[in-house]
């Protein structure tokens, strides 16, 4: 009993706890809701009020001023509610909309300031889709506790209302010596409030259990919906629309979608469970006119009482049956706010640091990898072991290696998207998260091998900001390489990219994508600057042409530069040898040329090996 009492307890404090976020994002909302409630909870009980003076009058002196007068008040007052509930109806419905943004919001909002690592591990991203799912499937989670609010206000209104109204039913009494007289007595009225309990209490019960088959299917239609979101709007994904057409997937797609979607359909269990919950308020329903009536008929009041009688004895029920329904839906409702918690609480633990990293006018930022080992998050292999690494101010590094050595986990680490598992990196001597994590991010530029543009202007892209400053873009774009092509960019910088958004919206190649990226990189002219297989889609040409303004591009950055072309890292004072998450060797092109055992000369030699056959081929 305690623990079941403690379980209403914390269902009841989790429930709050949501409302109140909900409260943060549309605070008039509450106001319209609460208005809404009152006067749904009232608004049948003056109707009933006035009706039952109507039929008094017509069952007694049937005075036609009167009848007129209680016709007019009838029509007048339904009118007004009407007319007022309709306004807060129309206002609910518009701030519902809103909440349900902001539910949404509310998710992408913490995914936007979550560790790095939360992100890439997936374990947010899965809170955060069954978050999505439960929302979509049932409207469970943030946006149930407004409905649950509503539904215990309404409730307890009726209840104290029908109470008001009905209480007298008890107490006018059978006159003495009639036949039903009997109806007086106590028993009678335990029993119908005992009854009137019961069926409060299995009404709502049946309605919990085709909600339980109901939420029980949503966890078995996860996938089912997965499915649904992933292979029904396949076809209007761009980039896949080429595969799809040439390998014929749309079968396939479709194949999935009806194996897994299918689930969903099957609702007979569901049914059969709301089916008793509306004829068990039949029952009670037929029950209370009986008694009524029969009290009416044998004298204990008039006929107009008839209709505030069973009137406030349906909504007292009514109220009573949605009040235990709205404690049933928290007590399910709070299953699904702990995942909606769980989401929300991941701690920042990377955005513990203080110490500022002082905008230095000299830009000497010294960063050294001090045997630094690193394993992803649920990752059982190390995919750094034992780095030992110090950048030379304003000299430009060259890491090269195999694919899977290491190198872009290496960046990562360097950039602060993952800390060390052991080791520590140190900026100018101390360990990185003694540093305000926002600064720390100031000092590099990087442009990643897996980089993306956004929807939005050319300017704003370049810029990374709502206010470019015009001349730099454009200067940086000319760094880059990029022309920018007036008839095809009609509106210049301000031209958007691609066309999720602005219809006359640009489609860019790979190659002008990726000078982009780099023109982004340069316009952020952090102390360090950090390129990941900067040239991959470039034209031989524009690479050519990179590579000869390249030392001009990096000025006095630091630079660190990744690439599987061994020619291009020639001109980098120092290149480092990755290989299974180790650096096996450092030194200049030359210096590592000499080690003949050495794995820069077997990728060299690799590499120059192709060249030299395409030369004698052609
Ligand atoms: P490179 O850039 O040299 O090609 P990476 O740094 O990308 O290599 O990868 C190094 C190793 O780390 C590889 O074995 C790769 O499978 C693993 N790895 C990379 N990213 C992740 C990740 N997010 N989770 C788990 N393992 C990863």
């Amino acid at each position: 009993m305690k623990t079941k009492f403690l379980k209403l307890f914390d269902d009841v404090s989790k429930n709050i706890r949501g409302l109140k976020i909900m409260t943060q994002y549309e605070p008039m909302f509450f106001f319209y809701s609460t208005s809404k409630c009152v006067l749904e909870a009232l608004g049948p009980y003056v109707n009933i009020f006035i009706a039952a003076m109507l039929i008094e009058e017509l069952a007694g002196e049937r005075n036609p001023g009167r009848l007129f007068a209680l016709t007019l008040v009838i029509l007048a007052v339904d009118a007004v509610i009407s007319l007022v509930k309709g306004m807060l109806v129309r206002r609910c419905d518009i701030y519902n909309d809103g909440l349900w943004a902001d539910q949404m919001r509310i998710m992408t909002d913490k995914m936007k300031i979550l560790d790095f690592p939360d992100v890439d591990s997936k374990y947010a991203i899965r809170l955060a889709a069954k978050m999505e799912h439960a929302a979509n499937w049932g409207n469970w989670g943030l946006m149930r506790t407004v409905d649950i609010y509503d539904k215990s206000i309404t409730a307890f209104l009726r209840i104290i209302t029908g109470i008001a109204l009905g209480a007298s039913l008890f107490t006018k009494l059978v006159p003495s010596g009639h036949e039903f007289e009997v109806l007086n007595h106590k028993a009678f009225i335990l029993l119908i409030l005992g009854f009137m309990l019961l069926i409060s209490i299995l009404s709502p019960a049946c309605g919990a259990k085709a909600d339980k088959y109901w939420t029980d299917l949503g966890e078995k239609i996860i996938l089912g919906n997965r499915a649904f979101s992933y292979y029904c709007f396949l076809s209007e994904d761009d980039k896949r629309a080429a595969d799809m057409r040439l390998y014929g997937q749309e079968k396939i797609a479709e194949y999935y979608y009806d194996k897994y979607f299918s689930l969903s359909r099957d609702t007979k269990f569901s049914a059969r469970w709301r089916f008793l919950e509306g004829a068990i308020s039949m029952v009670l329903t037929g029950i209370i006119y009986l008694f009524v009536c029969l009290k009416a008929w044998a004298g204990a009041f008039g006929i107009g009482a008839v209709t505030q009688y069973t009137g406030a004895a349906t909504n007292t029920f009514m109220g009573i049956k949605d009040f235990f329904a709205a404690v049933t839906m928290m007590h399910t409702n709070a299953g699904y706010l702990d995942t909606v918690f769980e989401f929300m609480d991941i701690p920042n633990k990377m955005y513990q640091g203080s110490l500022t990293t002082e905008k230095r006018v000299d830009r000497k930022y010294e960063v050294e990898f001090r045997d630094v080992s690193f394993k992803y998050p649920e990752s059982e292999q190390y995919s750094l072991r034992h780095v030992n690494m110090k950048f030379k101010v304003g000299e430009k590094l060259a890491v090269v290696g195999m694919n899977g050595s290491g190198k872009t986990t290496f960046i990562k680490l360097l950039c602060r998207l993952y800390d060390p598992t052991e080791g520590e990196i140190l900026l100018n001597g101390i360990n990185i998260k003694k540093y305000r994590y926002d600064e720390y991010m100031d000092i590099f530029s990087v442009v990643f091998q897996d980089f993306n543009l956004f929807s939005r202007p050319l300017d704003e892209n370049v810029a990374g900001s709502m206010n470019p400053d015009e001349e730099r873009v454009a200067s940086c774009l000319k760094d880059a390489g990029f022309e920018l092509d007036e008839t095809k960019m009609t509106k210049g910088l301000k031209t958007w990219l691609y066309k999720n958004i602005d219809k006359e919206g640009v489609e860019i190649s790979g190659g002008e994508a990726q000078k982009i990226a780099i023109a982004r990189a340069l316009y952020k002219d952090a102390p360090f600057i950090i390129l990941d297989e900067p040239t991959a889609a470039l034209d031989p040409i524009a690479e050519a042409e990179i590579y000869e303004k390249f030392n001009d591009i990096v000025g006095d950055k630091t630079a660190v530069y990744i690439s599987h072309r061994l020619s291009s890292c020639k001109f980098c004072d120092e290149i480092a040898v990755f290989h299974e998450g180790t650096v096996i060797q450092k030194g200049t092109h030359e210096e590592l040329l000499q080690d003949t055992a050495g794995k820069y000369y077997e990728l060299w030699n690799a590499q120059a090996k192709y060249y030299n056959e395409k030369r004698d081929c052609a």
